[in-house]
C-alpha cells in the first residue's frame, strides 16, 4: 500500500485551508442584528469554519464574521436561540 506521500496529489486541493477563501462561494451571508445577541456564542461554537470571533467573552462582546472563510451554510443562524442571524442574499449586499 502507498504511503500518503507517494499518492499522486489530486485538483481537490493542495494548498492548506489559509489559502482556500472559502467565503468566495457563498450566496447567503449571515448578518448579526446586534439588539437581539444575548452573548451565548452558540455560533462561534458551530461554525465549521472558524469563520466566527469573540474577542472578549469576559466583557460580553459581540461575535464578529470573518466574510472571507464564512461559506454561508447557515448553521450559525440554524442555531442561533435568539434569531440574531439572519440570512441575507449576498447579491443584496
Ligand atoms: S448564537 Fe445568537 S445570541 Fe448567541 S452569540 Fe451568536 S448571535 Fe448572539
Ligand atoms: S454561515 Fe456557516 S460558515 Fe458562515 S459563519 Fe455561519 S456557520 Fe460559519
Amino acid at each position: 500500500m502507498k504511503t500518503y506521500q507517494e499518492i499522486t496529489i489530486t485538483p481537490i486541493n493542495n494548498v492548506d485551508s489559509r489559502a482556500v477563501k472559502t467565503g468566495a462561494w457563498r450566496t447567503w451571508r449571515p448578518v448579526l442584528i446586534p439588539e437581539k445577541c444575548i452573548h451565548c456564542y452558540k455560533c462561534w461554537k458551530v461554525c465549521p469554519d472558524v469563520a466566527i470571533s469573540v474577542e472578549s467573552p469576559e466583557e460580553k462582546s459581540l461575535p464578529v464574521w470573518d466574510y472571507d472563510y464564512c461559506k454561508g451554510c447557515g448553521l450559525c443562524a440554524f442555531e442561533c436561540p435568539k434569531d440574531a442571524i439572519e440570512m441575507q442574499r449576498e447579491v443584496d449586499q
